[in-house]
């Protein structure tokens, strides 16, 4: 891509109630537009990197079996009444949407008021099960002060994947392949290192749910690890585990601030009773179906990564979801700049190409913001040693390459 062609442009500055340094590089980089609080457009740069993150997590769960959807936005009233969210939820967080033909219906800030009806329709017998079942989209949350930048939406993407067993013993080993699945997702994303499996309450079906907690000080959660088991307890529930690790029972735990960028939950019979949603065992009886549910926010994990990797200059993205792998920079558009960019190109090397007729010290400074993972410089005095600059995002000094080389690195 030509940077000059971008319609984006980068910004030194950003509204002084930006105050999360997730908004800020993004806003200032060209990545995201805030239209309003929580309400976020992805730009071209931004939507690049969310689409790699998209993937990353696409592949995962269709490696544990997830069969993708496409659920809608719009539920009838009806549905949620049914599960007795309604009345929990309308008067807060819950958006409703009525137009003059259309009344009692809300915008979905989870989807198993859609997905347990829907299966119903398919799930007969034990052979039917087990089942999963995901969709990646939106979710609509009335979040009373989102601060957070992209952390915190209110229009936010989300993967949600629910699994429907004939037995709790299913489910517990589905379960259990997700959070393996997830420590990858993690892992690819760049940020398994900074991110722990966490203790959370399970609500009433189940003793602890699952979080997974990157450490940051943007977190708006505090979590206690335990570094013997490389496992973590929220706050919300320490007290009821007695200030010890549930794994080992070691009590020497250590205090962080996190960010939860996914979770996972066992939520038995919950939202199958109330639709009805049975299937008949082998011996001819009715039994309920047993469902778990799976969460990660896309753009939680977006500026998750944000937070975790970056410096004063800006955004240092790894190299699985940065916008470009190469950002090359020339002092202006010339024939052997174009003839790089062209050569990357045909090798199936994502660029982003500086021909843009403003001074380096402009670019470099576009370029640390942006946080592509390499560097290429073209000047005069490279050509004349028939070079380029070469230089990582994460490293001050760069090293001089021949032309005919730069292909190679990336190999
Ligand atoms: P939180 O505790 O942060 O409010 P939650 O427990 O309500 O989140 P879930 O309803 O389980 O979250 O949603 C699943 C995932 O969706 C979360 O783990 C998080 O990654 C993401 N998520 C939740 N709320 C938001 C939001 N307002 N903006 C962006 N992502 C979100
Ligand atoms: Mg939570």
């Amino acid at each position: 891509m030509k940077q000059s062609l971008l319609f984006t442009k980068t910004s030194k500055t950003v509204s002084a109630e930006e105050t999360s340094l997730n908004a800020q590089f993004l806003i200032k980089g060209g990545f995201v537009d805030k239209l309003s609080a929580g309400v976020y457009t992805m730009l071209p740069l931004g939507f690049r990197v969310y689409k790699k993150i998209e993937q990353i997590i696409r592949e995962e769960i269709n490696s544990i079996g997830g069969q993708e959807v496409f659920m809608p936005s719009l539920c009838p009233n009806e549905n949620w009444k049914k599960t007795g969210r309604y009345e929990i939820l309308a008067d807060d967080i819950l958006f409703s949407a009525e137009s003059k033909h259309v009344k009692s219906s809300v915008l979905n800030l989870s989807h198993e008021e859609v997905v347990s009806p829907l299966l119903k329709k398919f799930v007969n017998s034990y052979q039917d099960l087990p089942q999963y079942v995901y969709h990646i989209q939106n979710k609509f949350r009335g979040e009373a002060r989102p601060k957070s930048g992209i952390l915190r939406g209110r229009e936010f993407m989300m993967k949600d994947l629910y699994s429907f067993h004939a037995t709790e013993e299913d489910l517990n080993n589905y379960y259990e392949r997700v959070k393996i699945s997830y420590k990858n997702i993690f892992t690819k994303a760049g940020i398994g290192d900074q991110t722990y499996l966490t203790y959370a309450s399970g609500g009433t079906f189940s003793k602890y749910s699952h979080e997974f907690q990157t450490l940051t000080g943007a977190g708006e959660d505090y979590i206690y690890i335990c570094d013997k088991c490389r496992v973590a307890i929220n706050r919300e529930i320490l007290e009821d585990q007695k200030n010890k690790c549930p794994e080992c029972g070691n009590n020497k735990l250590r205090e962080e601030k996190a960010v939860e960028v996914g979770n996972i939950f066992k939520l038995s019979t919950k939202f199958s009773d109330p639709f009805d949603l049975f299937y008949i065992d082998k011996d001819n009886n009715k039994k309920a179906v047993i469902m778990g549910c799976y969460g990660i926010g896309l753009q939680r994990l977006m500026g998750t990564i944000v937070e975790v990797s970056h410096d004063i200059q800006g955004i240092i993205w790894p190299e699985s979801v940065a916008p470009y792998r190469v950002h090359l920079i020339s002092l202006k558009q010339d024939k052997e700049s174009d003839k790089i960019y062209n050569n990357l190109l045909d090798a199936g090397i994502e660029v982003l190409y500086d021909d843009r007729d403003i001074s380096f010290g402009a670019k470099f400074a576009d370029a640390d913001l942006i946080g592509c993972p390499y560097r290429i410089i073209v000047s005069t005095k490279t050509l004349e040693q028939d070079s380029v600059e070469f230089k990582k995002r994460t490293e001050k000094s760069s090293e001089l390459v021949k032309k005919d080389n730069i292909l190679k690195i990336f190999k």
